[in-house]
């Protein structure tokens, strides 16, 4: 048996028939297209055996029989693929500026650009525009026959069994549920989860085609309004037993810092969300409410494109954010000690001019020199981390990803 596939057993619940069949779902995700005997022979069963599973998930639509391969010896092996054809899922990304959709492919790829819009901040209203904005995009897309579901990440933290939000500070939700409305709207399934815990989990499972990376815990830091967290801890998602573990972006810096979107004081988030360095180059409190039209479409990129510029302010702000980010990320790496944190989000586009504070700042305050040497990975903005994560929610459990299934 490979590797690969001892790793899906061991991770896999359920019945042996749907253990069998995300086995082979996951092998062929890595490694399509493939022939039947490629796949008894990774999984060290019998042809006869595969064939049952194959024919199992031809019938169900969810691969299919592609073009003739290589002649071997005589016998012409067809290929299978996973069916990405005609499916789709939507992902949505709610942040609290502005909501983005686009439809990926059962492979968590996108197949559309990406739409955005206000966010309404009644979840009522919002899952009303959603729900016109969902119908249009499929509308748009005549070609996709079947959606599969909407995945969407909101930032804040989410009840795993009801898809309830439980607190999302920079939107100012408590307890709200999306999922009901959304769903009556749409007649689709949704599925809802916090943002930087689905980027981990895509990060993961996109690796997963990488067998020697996939072994490690991981984090995903995503910053926007606000940071969020999102950690890998054996392959599992780590939730904790209130759903807000991993929520590094309101552990302080500073016991007396700038207001934080969740009421205290001095949290990480505070420091270097989006709102944060934007609110520093304009030298304003990040917590104020209303601000000039002028201001309230200058973006982070409108910085980074100033900083670039040689504009004084603009870089002085983008560094001081470096800075604070490296300081968070050594709390991370002390309490976690991953192999690796991928850092998401707008920022990353500065990535060439914030690297060096942010590593010197990390190596600073972690407790050994080799955990300062941590690896830290940019996942640039045009990868739309958020909403692979989003696509990942609907996707993955057919491939029962670890801590999803
Ligand atoms: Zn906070």
């Amino acid at each position: 048996m490979s590797r690969t596939s001892s790793k899906f057993r061991v991770a896999t619940r359920g019945t042996p028939r749907e253990i069998n069949r995300s086995i082979v779902l996951n092998l062929l995700r890595a490694n399509q297209p493939i022939s039947r005997a490629d796949l008894a022979r990774m999984m060290g069963v019998r042809r006869g055996a595969v064939s049952l599973i194959v024919n199992d998930l031809l019938r169900d639509g969810l691969i299919f029989e592609g073009a003739t391969g290589e002649t071997v010896r005589g016998r012409k092996p067809t290929f299978l693929y996973i069916d990405s054809r005609r499916r789709a899922v939507v992902a949505a990304d709610v942040r609290a500026s502005e909501t983005f959709l686009m439809l990926a492919d059962l492979l968590g790829n996108p197949i559309t650009g990406v739409v955005g819009m206000p966010t309404a901040r009644d979840p009522r209203e919002l899952a009303k525009t959603l729900a016109k904005r969902i119908k249009r995009l499929l509308s748009d897309h005549p070609e996709v026959d079947a959606c599969d579901g909407v995945g969407v990440v909101v930032p804040g933290m989410v009840e795993h069994s009801t898809f309830r939000v439980l607190h999302a500070p920079t939107l100012g939700w408590r307890n709200v549920d999306l999922r009901e409305p959304l769903a009556a709207a749409t007649g689709l399934p949704v599925h809802i989860e916090n943002s930087g815990r689905a980027c981990a989990l895509a990060q993961a499972w996109a690796m997963r085609d990488a067998s020697a990376e996939a072994s490690g815990d991981l984090v995903f830091v995503s910053v926007s309004d606000g940071v969020g967290v999102g950690v890998m801890i054996h392959g599992q998602v780590l939730r904790g037993r209130h759903n807000i573990a991993g929520e590094f972006g309101h552990v302080p810096l500073s016991l007396d810092g700038p207001r934080c979107s969740c009421g205290s004081n001095g949290c990480w988030e505070a420091y270097v969300s989006n709102r944060a360095t934007l609110a520093r180059y304009f030298g304003r409190p990040v917590s104020d409410g209303p601000v000039s039209s002028e201001r309230r479409h200058f973006t982070i990129n409108d910085l980074i494109t100033r900083a670039r510029a040689r504009d004084a302010k603009a870089a002085a702000a983008l560094e001081a954010t470096a800075r604070y980010l490296g300081l968070g990320l050594a709390s991370v790496i002390n309490a976690l000690d991953p192999a690796r944190v991928y850092i998401g989000g707008e920022i990353t586009q500065a990535w060439d001019l914030i690297e060096s504070t942010v590593r010197s700042a990390v190596a600073e305050r972690t407790l050994t020199a080799a955990a300062g040497e941590t690896d830290i990975r940019p996942v640039a903005a045009t990868e739309h981390p958020r909403l692979r994560g989003a696509a990942a929610l609907v996707v993955a459990p057919a491939y029962a990803v670890p801590g999803v299934a």
